[in-house]
């Protein structure tokens, strides 16, 4: 065995030159700085950098150090986007250091003006929290690949080749025997079909008997990761090109269902977000201001200003985490795993009934009619539901027809009852609308929406909800009291731990309506919509049209978005006579994104069957609950299966490593992305990820560094797909410009950005240009963008992005960025729709729903507690992030190992001390960790980190081109209990659901832990 550094240097002398073979030619010693034993070159400041910014002590002003070049762009160590300065040598062109970007809202409370020059920013830093601080070493890591890599055996074997970017490229387009040089006896005689075959067949349907499945070009499937925004857009650009509907990003495994939920009360928003330094008070459910939620550091900094000006928070969470609860200020309300509902049900309730809600804001029922009453939103609350049993349309809006009204009004024409007359009117014309009410109209059965909402909250008494949640009744009058004493400043905010269950929506969907009873949306210190962004997509280039391209159409193979009613399935069903019920799998009418559900989907089959698997930045066996497990490893190991996987990923990860090939992609300090700030900052702003060094890749032979948009762009050229090649992308005057080269592309998203609003940045200054090398980056790409676009958008890379200044956060005691749409209590449209499983309906209001399978057993019958008497959470520190940073050794000295976080109580019990080794066992198998012991921890339940207890990324032995690559143990150490995750037994291979929200459940998992 050799270690990595020689293996890596005798690969490199293999394999140098544009695009030929080599695993890694390019590394860092990553040994931890304590033991590399290298000799100080200062006696007080030993190795520690040269500083970028150097004083004129005559002036006191600063100037860049000549040695250094001073870049800014976003960060990736979470989903974040903190805005990042990037200190990097001139010399060698490596990053030396990371620090905030002050330009940006998320690193500096008070952020600084975008025209201010670089320089006069050098006292004024910006901050980033610790796991941005080590990014360099995901950059470095010394596992990156930079070549594309095929197996050399079975899938999973570990066994790999370099080979060059061209053969790479043509035998995934062309196919064939393409593994008869594998190892493998069951590859060796398989016939893959390549992106040729599979496009050449885009005009044959799927399935002749489905029409709605759409062609067989949805046979490619793209299961994206961490991809956002434009990177998104990209992907997407090439799989609507090609012809698949089939393209996704991760979301059901991080928080789809409370976007569902938000998307619902707050139309077309997936995120709303107190504003933290304007409350009062505020309830953080299933989230710890100060180790997670968006963006982390940013909410951690709010949290503590508002906390020294006097806001008082609570922290509902089964666990007490390290950053949330500090001081005299916040407290620790801790509820049962997936219970956050019966708990806001429950405040609904008290609040209701003791006329703490906002009655007169829950009356007007049009923005119109809202802001002429002073108010600055409005909801649904009077509009009239037919509630009529047996009625043909129980549970839609009453029409204006049924009400006996002329159409008119709204676009939907909700009919409401006018609160001074009584009598029926259309929503848009009635000024004041009576809430809450329950009688006929018209002679059919109605109910308003506050009404429904109100009988939903009393169908349980206190106590019950009290005994559901484990939060006594006084508690619950003191949360509600305290909610509803501070007018509009206040908010209910939560994140992933209330909907990560199979009721998750419903918990949602309540814990927001908390902010609908005081109606403290726009208002300041109340709930804010964000300050939006400035478009990438269009304006001096259209990126969102693409010539000569219809886009492709069918069923998803995971059933998001579609009515399983609507299927040929039910229909035939139906026809014969047959109770259509329960479909094969579930269908997912309300939500996208449902990630979990495509490995399981494309070995079943159904849908229907899969050609091509492509991962980018995906990592489902590591992530999603109960996958990885030996059948599904095993499935996914034959290639009969699925007969081509590759994978586009910046190491062999965790699942990466069960690919045909891996490509090797770029990380986030060698990329691009446009993305809006987070909603939090309330600013608009659009941050700007670029490469600001020269990716580890190597390159084509045309020079283009190897990367994800660059794979995408090969397959296209060489299929010839529209919207790549020659004539790509129109510009405002419609002159076509080509797609050949990332930079093609994301330079013009960047110059939409820059001209955005019709209201152009200034142009770049050569003193700020000089700080960031910027000459010298567009030099390379100067064929990109017409040379009087460039100025600006250099300003923009410059600054990481464009900002609008900070006065424009608020608007006196009004949020300066207001949403207007109107809120919903009830939803028409969840109400009508049903569980593709059970064949039942879903309720329409907030209500308190019991965790069960998708077959709607309840999960207290299905692992009974007296025999696993504990449940599994999992949380995300404030040092890790999901699945990667294990290659960032500074954060693993911090914290080496993770451990089962167990109550003291129940250790001592079980007879386990701290650090005790202890075993987890699950209906699905069970791991070994050690233990901590805590009192921040319910009794009945036990909790992780992710983020350790790897088997790919580095943590197992590999071998690359005949040599072997050590394994390093740190990037394994720990426990990770996500694969003995339960499933559920109603359906192959699926996680538990939430059949609404689509989210997977990371918290119901019963388990024991037995000392070892
Ligand atoms: S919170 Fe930390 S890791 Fe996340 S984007 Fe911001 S600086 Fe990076």
């Amino acid at each position: 065995m050799v270690d990595r550094r020689s293996f890596l240097k005798a690969a490199a002398a293999v394999g140098a030159g544009g695009g030929l073979v080599g695993f890694s030619d390019v590394f860092y010693h990553m040994i931890p700085f304590n033991d590399r034993g290298e000799h100080a070159r200062h006696r007080v400041y030993g190795r520690s950098d040269e500083p970028e910014w150097l004083l004129d002590k005559a002036t006191g002003t600063h100037r860049l150090n000549k040695q250094f070049t001073l870049r800014h762009t976003v960060d990736l160590q979470c989903h974040s986007e903190c805005g990042l300065r990037v200190k990097i040598d001139q010399k060698s062109g490596r990053i030396q250091r990371i620090i905030g970007n002050p330009y940006q809202a998320n690193c500096r409370a008070n952020f600084l003006n975008y025209n201010m020059p670089i320089s006069a920013t050098a006292r004024l830093p910006g901050t980033v929290c610790a796991r941005g601080n080590t990014g360099l070493q995901t950059v470095y890591d010394p596992y990156r690949v930079t070549v594309p890599l095929k197996r050399a055996g079975a899938r999973g074997e570990n066994k790999w080749k370099p080979i060059p970017w061209e053969q790479f490229i043509s035998e995934i387009v062309e196919g064939g025997k393409i593994f008869a040089d594998t190892t493998d006896a069951k590859s060796k005689d398989l016939d893959v079909m390549g992106f040729r075959g599979l496009h050449a067949r885009r005009n044959e349907p799927m399935d002749p008997d489905a029409p709605e499945m759409g062609m067989r070009t949805n046979g490619l499937v793209i299961q994206g990761g961490r991809v956002k925004s434009t990177r998104r857009k990209f992907q997407q650009r090439f799989a609507h090109a090609f012809g698949t509907i089939n393209e996704f990003e991760h979301t059901n495994v991080c928080e789809i269902s409370h976007h569902i939920a938000t998307d619902i009360v707050y139309p077309h928003k997936h995120v709303v977000k107190p504003d933290i330094r304007g409350a009062e008070f505020m309830l953080f459910w299933g989230t710890s201001p100060g180790d997670a939620n968006f963006p982390m550091q940013t909410v951690a900094k709010y949290v503590a200003e508002a906390r020294a000006n006097g806001a008082r928070y609570v922290v509902i969470d089964p666990v007490c985490q390290r950053g949330g609860v500090v001081g005299d200020y916040a407290e620790w309300v801790p509820v049962r795993p997936g219970s956050d509902g019966a708990l806001a049900m429950a405040m609904i309730r008290w609040i209701i009934e003791n006329n703490r809600y906002n009655a007169d804001y829950l009356s007007y029922p049009s923005q119109s009619a809202a802001e002429r009453a002073g108010e600055l939103s409005h909801t649904d609350a009077s509009f009239l539901v037919i509630t009529e049993s047996g009625h043909a349309r129980e549970g839609a809006y009453l029409s204006p027809e049924e009400a006996g009204l002329e159409a008119g009004g709204d676009e939907e024409g909700h009919v409401v009852l006018d609160a001074n007359s009584g009598r029926p009117g259309l929503a848009a014309k009635v000024g004041k609308a009576r809430h809450d009410y329950a009688g006929t109209v018209n002679g059919i059965a109605v109910k308003s929406s506050f009404r429904l909402l109100k009988e939903s909250a009393v169908s349980h008494s206190l106590e019950g909800y009290a005994q559901i949640c484990g939060v006594s009744v006084d508690k619950i009058a003191d949360l509600a009291r305290e909610f509803t004493a501070h007018g509009r400043r206040a908010g209910s905010e939560f994140y992933r731990g209330p909907v990560k269950h199979p009721n998750g929506f419903y918990n949602g969907f309540a814990l927001h309506m908390l902010n609908v009873l005081i109606g403290n949306m726009n208002w300041k210190g109340g709930i804010t919509a964000g300050g939006g962004k400035y478009d990438p997509m269009t304006g001096r280039y259209d990126l969102k049209t693409v010539p000569g391209m219809s886009k492709p159409k069918g069923v998803r193979i995971n059933r998001e978005g579609v009515h399983y009613e609507d299927s040929s399935e039910y229909k035939r069903r139906k026809a014969k006579g047959q109770n259509p019920y329960p479909a094969q799998r579930p269908w997912f009418p309300h939500t996208f994104n449902v990630y979990s559900e495509l490995l399981p989907s494309i070995m079943a089959g159904y849908p229907y069957k899969a050609d091509i698997l492509v991962w980018h930045m995906a990592t489902p066996f590591y992530s999603v609950p109960g996958q990885h497990n030996k059948e599904m490893i095993d499935k996914i190991k034959d290639p009969a299966n699925i007969s081509l996987i590759i994978a586009s990923d910046i190491v062999i990860g965790d699942t990466s490593m069960y690919a045909d090939y891996i490509m090797p992609d770029t990380t986030f300090m060698e990329r691009w992305v446009q993305i809006g700030m987070h909603e939090t900052t309330m600013t608009k702003g659009t941050s700007v990820r670029w490469p600001v060094i020269e990716p580890l890749t190597q390159k084509t032979a045309d020079g283009r560094h190897f990367s994800y948009e660059t794979f995408l762009i090969d397959i296209a050229e060489a299929l010839g797909l529209p919207g790549f090649g020659k004539q790509a992308i129109p510009d405002r005057n419609g002159k076509l410009w080509p797609l050949h080269s990332r930079e093609d592309y994301y330079l013009k998203s960047t110059a939409n950005v820059a001209y955005a609003g019709g209201k152009a940045v200034s142009a770049i200054s050569d003193e700020d240009k000089a700080v960031s090398d910027l000459e010298t980056f567009k030099s390379q790409f100067a064929d990109a963008l017409p040379a009087e676009e460039w100025p600006r958008v250099l300003t923009v890379l410059s600054r990481g992005g464009r900002f609008e200044p900070l006065d424009k956060l608020y608007d006196g005691d009004k949020l300066g960025h207001k949403y207007t749409r109107r809120l919903t209590l009830y939803s028409e449209e969840i109400a009508l729709s049903r569980n593709a499983i059970t064949g039942e309906h879903f309720p329409g209001v907030p209500t308190w729903v019991e965790p069960a399978t998708i077959a709607g057993k309840p999960l207290s019958e299905l692992d009974p507690r007296e025999q696993w008497p504990l449940t599994i959470l999992t949380y995300k520190g404030s040092i890790q992030t999901h699945s990667r940073l294990s290659s960032n050794t500074i954060l693993r000295e911090i914290q080496p190992e993770n451990w089962i976080e167990v109550n003291r109580l129940t250790a001592l019990k079980l007879g386990l001390k701290d650090g005790d080794h202890a075993w987890v066992e699950t209906p699905h198998g069970r791991r070994k960790g050690r233990v901590k012991l805590r009192e921040g921890v319910l009794p009945d339940v036990i909790t992780f980190s992710v983020g350790y207890g790897h088997w790919g990324y580095g943590a197992t032995a590999l071998d690359i081109g005949g040599k072997r690559l050590k394994a390093d143990k740190i990037r394994s150490a720990g426990i990770h209990l996500n694969p003995i995750m339960r499933r559920d037994p109603a359906v192959w291979q699926m996680t538990l659901m939430d059949p609404v929200g689509g989210s997977v459940t990371f918290y119901q998992t019963r388990a024991k832990l037995i000392p070892v």
